[in-house]
This record gives C-alpha cells, sequence and structure tokens, in this order.
C-alpha cells in the first residue's frame, strides 16, 4: 500500500461529512486540515438530520462512534402509515435482522458532536469559523483561499482538497461542477414540539391527508417532530398531551440534485456538496457519510481516483428511491390518491416487500465496504 501519512490534506466543511471523513482518514494515521465557515456543530435543537441507518452504523463502528450513537439514540419499532387516521400500513423496523437496527433516531447536532469527539481523541481539531472563500489554479493544483472571522487569511495548496461544504458548496461551483436536477414546488414544514412527561415514541407516524401529509417524527420520549406539507400544519397536529414548549420551527423546499462527477483533477466532493434529495427515507446523510468513509479509504489506499466511478451508482439509487418516496407522499391526483390507500395495505401481506422496504430503511441497498468484513 502507498504510504499517504505526509499527503497534505483540506477538508471544506466540518458538517457530519466533514467530521466523517477528518476521522476515518486520521484512524488510518492522515492528517487532514479541516476548515468550517460556522462556529462548531450545529445548534442540538436545529438538527435536520434525525435517522441514522444500519449502513452508518456499521462503517462507524471502527472508528467508535457507533457504540457513542448507540448508547445515546432512540429506537423506534416501526413506521405507521395512515389515511386521514385510517391505519394503511406498518412498517415493522424492529423486524430487520441485521448487526444493527434499522433505523436510529438521534439528533444530528449529537451526531456531529459525537464525530468531534472521537477526531478530537485522534488529535484533529476542525478551524472554525473559517471559511474557503475561492479556490484557483484549476482542479489539477486547487490554490484554496481561506478568510477567517478575525479577518486574516491564507492561501493553502492541498494535494487533495474535499468539498463536504453542503448543497451550496463554494468548492463545487469554482470548480465548475455543475450540479443538474429540479426543485418540487411544494414546500414542507416542521416544528418540533417538547412535552413534560414522556409521550409514545414507539413509532413514527405518516397520515395521508389526501392530498398532503402530516407526520411525526420521535426525537426523545418527550420530544416529537412534525412535518408535514400544509402550511397551517400546527392546527391539525393531535398533541399526545399538552406540549410544554416549541423548540424549533422551520421551512424548506425540496430539491432532487447530483454532480455528474464526484470528482475533478485533486478536487473531491462528498455529501450535500455532491447530492441532495429529499429527506424522506432519511439517507442524506446517510449516504454522506457513506461518501466520506469511501473516499477516505480509497485515499489511504492511494486509489481516490475510483472515487467517482465507486460512488456514482450509489448516488443515483437513492436519489431515484428517495424521489420515488416523495412522489408517493406529495401526489395530489384524486385516482392517484385512491390507488395508493388501496395498494399500501397490501405490501403487508408482501413478505418480500417489507424485507426490500427494510434494506432500504437500513441503507443496505448500496454496495458493501470492501474494507469491512462482512457482516
Ligand atoms: C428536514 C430535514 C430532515 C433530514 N433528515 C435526515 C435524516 O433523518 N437522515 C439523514 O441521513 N439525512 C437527513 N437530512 C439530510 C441531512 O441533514 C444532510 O444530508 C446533511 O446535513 C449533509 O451533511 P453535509 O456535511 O454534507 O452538509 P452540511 O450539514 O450542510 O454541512 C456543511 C458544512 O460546511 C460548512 N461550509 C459551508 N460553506 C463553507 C465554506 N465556503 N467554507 C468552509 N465551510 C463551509 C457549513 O458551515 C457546514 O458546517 C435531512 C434534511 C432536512 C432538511
Amino acid at each position: 500500500m502507498v504510504s499517504r501519512a505526509d499527503t497534505s490534506i483540506l477538508i471544506a466543511g466540518a458538517g457530519p461529512v466533514g467530521l466523517a471523513l477528518a476521522l476515518e482518514l486520521a484512524r488510518r494515521g492522515l492528517k487532514p486540515r479541516i476548515v468550517s465557515e460556522n462556529d462548531g456543530p450545529v445548534a442540538g435543537e436545529e438538527s435536520r438530520a434525525l435517522g441514522i441507518n444500519a449502513r452508518t452504523l456499521r462503517l462507524l463502528a471502527p472508528s467508535g462512534v457507533t457504540a457513542d450513537i448507540q448508547a445515546q439514540a432512540l429506537q423506534i419499532e416501526g413506521l405507521r402509515l395512515s389515511s386521514l387516521g385510517n391505519p394503511l400500513l406498518t412498517v415493522r423496523t424492529n423486524r430487520y435482522r441485521g448487526e444493527y437496527p434499522a433505523l436510529s433516531i438521534l439528533p444530528q447536532g449529537v451526531t456531529e458532536r459525537l464525530l468531534l469527539a472521537r477526531l478530537k481523541a485522534l488529535g484533529i481539531a476542525p478551524e472554525w469559523r473559517t471559511a474557503v472563500i475561492s479556490v484557483n489554479g484549476g482542479t489539477r493544483a486547487p490554490e484554496v483561499t481561506v478568510h477567517r472571522d478575525d479577518d486574516s487569511g491564507e492561501t493553502v495548496k492541498p494535494s487533495i482538497l474535499i468539498g463536504a461544504d453542503g448543497a451550496h458548496s463554494l468548492v463545487r461551483r469554482s470548480c465548475g461542477l455543475s450540479f443538474p436536477g429540479n426543485a418540487l414546488e411544494n414546500e414542507f414544514f416542521l416544528a418540533d414540539y417538547a412535552y413534560d412527561a414522556p409521550v409514545d415514541a414507539s413509532h413514527a407516524r405518516v397520515d395521508f391527508t389526501n392530498p398532503g401529509v402530516l407526520a411525526c417524527i420521535p426525537i426523545r420520549t418527550n420530544l416529537l417532530r412534525y412535518i408535514s406539507t400544509h402550511a397551517d400544519f400546527e392546527e391539525r397536529i393531535a398533541h399526545p398531551a399538552a406540549p410544554a414548549a416549541q423548540t424549533w420551527r422551520s421551512q424548506f423546499k425540496i430539491s432532487f440534485r447530483h454532480v455528474p462527477e464526484m470528482a475533478k483533477g485533486r478536487v473531491y466532493l462528498a455529501g450535500d456538496a455532491a447530492h441532495i434529495h429529499s429527506p424522506i427515507g432519511a439517507r442524506g446523510m446517510n449516504l454522506g457519510i457513506e461518501d466520506a468513509c469511501w473516499l477516505a479509504w480509497l485515499i489511504a489506499e492511494g486509489r481516490e481516483e475510483e472515487y467517482s466511478r465507486l460512488r456514482l451508482p450509489a448516488v443515483r439509487r437513492v436519489l431515484r428511491q428517495t424521489r420515488m418516496l416523495t412522489a408517493i407522499v406529495t401526489m395530489d391526483r384524486p385516482s392517484s390518491l385512491t390507488l395508493r390507500n388501496r395498494l399500501l395495505p397490501l405490501l403487508s401481506h408482501l413478505p418480500f416487500a417489507e424485507d426490500a422496504l427494510l434494506k432500504g430503511i437500513a441503507g443496505m441497498d448500496t454496495p458493501h465496504p470492501p474494507w469491512l468484513a462482512a457482516a
């Protein structure tokens, strides 16, 4: 194997993907530099991603993060689908028979802090409040200018530059990589509510409102997230108890985009910088962490030029899957709604359909990471 210990690696962005990449490189003896324009991990109460799948747990086991996640995550039994309150289908995620649970629930802010703690133990800390402001010199010999909050700055020439700088990636735009795809018309609304005492957190629930949806995802035993296509969704929530506080409120639109190539010259993209899609299916952060783990392994092996070829099929597959799930949730033609609501209950009679669903929820529908023993 080529020794890469002295390779200069610059990671732009210390979100979950940049942190996982730095950690996977560091545990193999490489010393990446990681800069991020924000001032630390996302606030616990403003966590976008909640669902961590079995694939991510398998990938993060060697660094010790999986044990940390499992000590804190909420385990749900499954997902209940209904139409205007009438049950349609229960997907029993606890039926998944893998090494790790199909889906564990942990706020993204907590996951980022666990990654950070393990990274710190390996002697690497992100440089916060440090933004990449330009990439010049071409992708074969990138010259990266960073700017700090205290108005200082510098230009660095890494052997490898990785853009893990999110959906609006400056690295991607500076390198002239396109981001084709489309945006949905629908707007989604989100609110997290805390309760004084434990409430039923055993299942995630998706109620079709024909058209539209109101979903409820347990975050902790006393904290629930509601997501809807309806602007007035809060009036539709049947709270399990009087809420003690609304801890976060947000709204977002969904786009489906991915780069045609995940690398150009010495520049590599990972996570939302390379692909964005609907949060339905809880795949975004998981897919990005998977990118990070593959890229770290390939860099350590001196085979990073294979990254784009190896990752694109998984990216395309997940985008196709989340597009389909999103279409099922957002459909609005009365005939389609009727058909959907009649077909979904039939799935409970088809064990292979539930197995396929569980495999996707667990993230086990992408290629097995060759550096890990098969489970
Ligand atoms: C409502 C919602 C729910 C979701 N739920 C899930 C879920 O359950 N499971 C799941 O897997 N995914 C989920 N996702 C998706 C998930 O949040 C993202 O895929 C994930 O955050 C992507 O991580 P990232 O590190 O690639 O990017 P980001 O989290 O966006 O991090 C990018 C980092 O780069 C920094 N940065 C940006 N520009 C620069 C620059 N120029 N220089 C330096 N630093 C820079 C930013 O400050 C940030 O720290 C959800 C998304 C939404 C909107």
